[in-house]
């Protein structure tokens, strides 16, 4: 199948230096497989969105070299697809809804013996898998089952039980906005997106997207997580801690800071364009090696 790749920023902030690492491996790995390289804005959670900030990554994006192939998405203009999917979840049973508050959830894991951890994951005890009971309808999730396996081609071999670690997850949330999840596999599939290039602070989200890519009956892309750029006190950089945007004034520093987290060796070059080119050559060298860091995986 043609290559296909992305890059799916949500439009919280300026791209920074750890988003750039994601930014320009997706574009890499697209180009050295001779695939095509799209951009897709994830302004579906609108509260956490910043005004212009999806136009100016676009912008950034632009300033580094990194065009993509095919016009980009925005996730505030599909409403009607994600509404599709729920509705064809709900059908089949797969998804369902949910009337419990955040304290109930956590009233019900006291009550099963298992009180939810400050800062742990509230897995959800499936009060409503059986039905409302008289609650009101707040959220909407899908149902899981089971342990989730899966290569990543930087990663290795990766398992998550989803149904213990994670239980049923919202695709709707209480406040009507679609969740990440339900979003991002929608748009990857109907984007025919082959092969997900981001960064590892995700890798957590890729057991539940497979869980409904299988409910929903697509394709699950191939996985290549990224290093991620830490801040000086060793946590990932990110716009919630304040990481400064990219200084593009100067382009091709940002870009060999980039290539340096991936391990590239990207040889000097004068322009922008010959750099991007020797760059593609180097991360190509790397996926074609006999002990290929980055796996071509399943
Ligand atoms: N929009 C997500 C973020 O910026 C990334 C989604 C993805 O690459 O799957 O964190």
């Amino acid at each position: 199948m043609a290559y296909r790749g992305r890059f799916a920023p949500s439009p919280t902030g300026l791209l920074h230096a750890g988003s750039l690492v994601a930014a320009l491996a997706s574009w890499l790995d697209a180009r050295a497989h001779g695939g095509a390289w799209l951009v897709r804005i994830e302004d579906v959670d609108a509260p956490r969105c910043v005004a212009g900030a999806g136009e100016a990554i676009l912008a950034q994006l632009a300033a580094c070299g990194l065009h993509p192939d095919e016009p980009v998405w925005w996730q505030h203009a599909r409403g009607e697809a994600y509404a599709a999917a729920l509705q064809r979840l709900r059908a089949a049973g797969q998804a369902y809804d949910c009337g419990c508050t955040r304290a109930d959830v956590d009233a019900a894991l006291a009550a099963a013996g298992r009180p939810h951890q400050r800062f742990g994951e509230r897995v959800y005890p499936g009060t409503c898998r059986a039905g409302l009971r008289g609650r009101t309808p707040r959220a909407v999730r899908l149902r899981v089952d089971g342990r989730i396996d899966w290569v990543d081609r930087r990663l290795g071999p990766q398992s998550q039980d989803l149904a213990a670690e994670v239980g049923d997850f919202v695709l709707q949330r209480a406040d009507g906005l679609r969740a990440y999840q339900l979003a991002v596999v929608v748009d990857d599939a109907a984007q025919g997106i082959t092969d997900v290039v981001r960064g590892e602070d995700l890798a957590d989200n890729t057991a539940r997207q497979i869980a409904l890519q299988r409910a929903l009956g697509v394709p699950t892309p191939r996985h290549l997580h990224t290093p991620l750029v830490r801040a000086a006190d060793g946590h990932k950089l990110s716009k919630q801690n304040g990481a400064a945007p990219l200084d593009l004034r100067d382009p091709l520093a940002a870009l060999a800071a980039a290539a340096a987290v991936l391990g590239l060796r990207v040889e000097a070059a004068g322009s922008l364009p010959d750099w991007l080119a020797a760059a593609v050559v180097a991360w190509a060298g790397i996926i074609a090696a006999p002990d290929n860091r980055f796996q071509e995986g399943t």
